[in-house]
């Protein structure tokens, strides 16, 4: 594992990199699946989130609740959470998938689901992280989804580069 010594984070989204159709697909695919695992008894709304890191690697995270309803975490919170604790902090999109819980657990990765942008918190997080050109990936289906920027969810933002004057 490639260990970060730096106290910063590193934003990521004017890397270079560029994610094609095939990493939106697979991140859709896996932001779908991992859905399926959150623990949502009081919304029962179901949230997903696959984390593409600049190792190759995909981080995925689910929705969390808590009967102390602030104690819960967002599923993308919770992918950035995973990855920067496996000690990646580079990323090149993210994937978000979210809906109604599936009755049918069976048709839960096929099923077809309203967008689901990230909260504004959840903005704010990837914001420490990544820059304005950061694919936020909107799924609806393993097949469909929509692709915006983390400046176009969070204009003139405030992040670790406005400290750095
Ligand atoms: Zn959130």
């Amino acid at each position: 594992m490639e260990v970060n010594t730096d106290k910063k984070a590193e934003p990521s989204g004017d890397i270079p990199e560029t994610v094609g159709r095939d990493d939106e697909e697979r991140l859709a695919r896996e932001a779908m699946a991992v859905r399926l695992h959150a623990y949502a008894p009081y919304s029962h709304f179901f949230v997903g989130a696959a984390l593409l890191g600049s190792d190759g690697k995909i981080y995925t995270g689910c929705n969390i609740e808590n009967a102390s309803y602030p104690a819960g975490i967002c599923a993308e919170r919770s992918a950035f959470a995973s990855a920067v604790s496996a000690g990646c902090r580079r990323f090149l999109a993210i994937a978000i998938a979210g809906g109604p819980e599936d009755k049918d657990r069976a048709s839960g990765r096929t099923a077809v689901l309203p967008e689901c942008p990230p909260c504004g918190i959840c903005r704010q997080f990837m914001r420490e992280f990544c820059g304005n050109r950061f694919p936020v990936i909107l799924v609806t289906s393993e097949k469909q989804f929509r692709t915006v920027t983390l400046g176009t969810l969070l204009p003139d933002s405030f992040g670790p580069d406005v400290l750095s004057l």
